[in-house]
């Protein structure tokens, strides 16, 4: 089980976790735990680094004052035996003289590296881990605190992290396996990996999901439930379309799309590690435990034609390459593509139409004045010979996706989108479907995105359906 910063979030809600694991211990399951940080806390350790680096002290010396009082409250809600209670405050004092530390070292040097914020960062997860190990063992059972840098091997890529799986599970079996097959709890922290020499790395925001996946792949459990705050996926945004419910299944394919595609479900890469094992993967509210929410399975029985949910990206561009003189020409796509890599920017979606007089793709609008500094650069000949017309940006944009592995091979289904669009007079400016089949996406202006999300959300299969 992988229970996230909010369920993690205050000594209430890590009572309930605490419930909720203890419930299905008592139902004869074996139950190994990764959490998240307290919420809020990953974020302001990386921001006081971030100041300190700025020569700002204050904000770090603040900072640990607040999450001490914080995590101290905390246990003083959640451990009632004063000597336990007194030695988890000390180690709470002592991992956050570190964190003092680190960050008067990092105001010296004026400079924060990747590895460095690495081990900044890792510090709220070895904070929460501890809080909840210690409130199981108040309420008498045995459970202990795994830090997750002695469990998951990984390279060197600091803050986006990859696992060795032969490393990792041969430590997860002889740490994890003989403490559970004893009956004991482990709460292991999510977020965090170690190089083979042992310096600590993280595996990248809203890592602790790929730490379940990997923890889960490694013992192998049975299944792997993430806990959160909601009921599941669902079929969109609830803040957008008040209709939005629960998605009862979903393959791994189609939750990978929706990831990819902003629907902020589970960490992108959380299946990778159980994918070929074909582990079944549930998605649960830790505040309301009885609701069924939604179980990711390799491939589910699909029922042809069914669009099952909508997703949105904002805060991206369009960029569009367009002129007369670009229409047989090989390479410049090729040529485009490989500007924009050397812009550091990713391609989110990429449609040309075969008239060749243009193409267009969208990019994270942070990147897109540098992406067409690239291109524009690169295609200076063809520009001067005004075989390239320019660059356009297009910055009031939003991509809106449906998803649904039922969306392949099946005629129509393009038909229904755009028809329901074009009643609501939705304009579409760009188009593209992956080979996948398993969702189309399209650009919209952003002042449509509302009611396109809206409009393609009444066709979302009323689905009481398994597919
Ligand atoms: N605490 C980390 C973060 O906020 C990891 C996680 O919560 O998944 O990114
Ligand atoms: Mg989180």
């Amino acid at each position: 089980m992988k229970f996230g910063g909010t369920s993690m979030g205050s000594a209430d809600a890590i009572k309930q976790v605490a419930s909720i694991i203890l419930e299905n211990a008592q139902q004869g399951h074996r139950v190994v735990s990764v959490v998240s940080a307290m919420a809020g806390v990953t974020d302001t350790l990386i921001r006081s680094a971030r100041d300190a680096e700025q020569g700002n002290v204050a904000t770090y010396k603040q900072a640990a004052a607040q999450l001490h009082q914080r995590h101290v409250e905390t246990v003083r809600a959640l451990v009632s035996a004063a000597n336990r209670r007194e030695s988890l405050i000390d180690e709470i004092r002592s991992l956050l003289d570190d964190f003092e530390q680190l960050c008067h070292s990092i105001s010296i040097m004026r400079e924060v590296t990747p590895r460095g914020m690495d081990v900044v960062s890792s510090l709220g997860e070895r904070l929460s881990c501890r809080l909840l190990s210690a409130h199981l063992q108040d309420l008498g059972y045995d459970s202990q605190a795994f830090d997750s840098n002695y469990l998951v091997v990984t390279n060197d890529n600091f803050q986006n992290a990859t696992p060795d799986m032969d490393a990792t599970r041969e430590k997860v079996q002889t740490k994890i396996l003989p403490a559970v097959e004893s009956g004991l709890l482990p709460i292991i922290t999510g977020f965090i990996g170690a190089t083979p020499n042992g310096t600590i790395t993280t595996l990248g925001r809203g890592g602790s999901d790929y730490s379940g996946g990997i923890i889960a792949a490694a013992l192998p459990s049975d299944e792997l439930w993430i806990w959160s705050d909601v009921d599941g996926v669902m079929t969109t945004d609830p803040r957008i379309t008040p209709q939005a419910r629960t998605i009862a299944t979903l393959s791994y394919g189609e939750v990978s799309e929706m990831a990819y595609f902003g629907a902020k479900v589970l960490h992108p890469r959380t299946i990778l590690p159980v994918m070929d094992m074909g582990m079944p993967i549930r998605v649960l509210n830790t505040f309301n435990p009885t609701h069924p929410g939604t179980l990711l399975r390799p491939e589910p029985e699909i029922v042809p034609g069914t669009i099952k949910a909508i997703t949105t990206v904002q805060d991206v561009h369009l960029v569009t390459v367009y002129g007369r003189g670009m229409v047989g020409v090989p390479g410049i796509a090729g040529r485009t593509f490989t500007a924009v890599a050397r812009a550091g920017a990713s391609m989110l979606m990429f449609a040309q139409s075969s008239s060749e007089q243009s193409f267009c793709f969208v990019v994270p609008g942070s990147t897109s004045q540098k992406v067409k500094k690239a291109i524009e650069r690169e295609l200076a000949l063809e520009i001067e010979r005004k075989d390239v017309g320019g660059v356009d940006i297009a910055e009031e944009v939003v991509i809106v996706t449906t998803v649904g592995a039922g969306m392949r091979g099946t005629p129509g289904v393009a038909a229904r989108i755009f028809g329901a669009l074009g009643q609501h007079n939705i304009n579409v400016l760009v188009i593209a479907q992956g080979a996948s089949e398993y969702s189309v996406s399209m650009v919209v202006d952003k002042k449509d995105a509302v009611q396109a999300v809206q409009v393609l959300h009444d066709l979302v299969s009323n689905g009481k359906s398994r597919g």
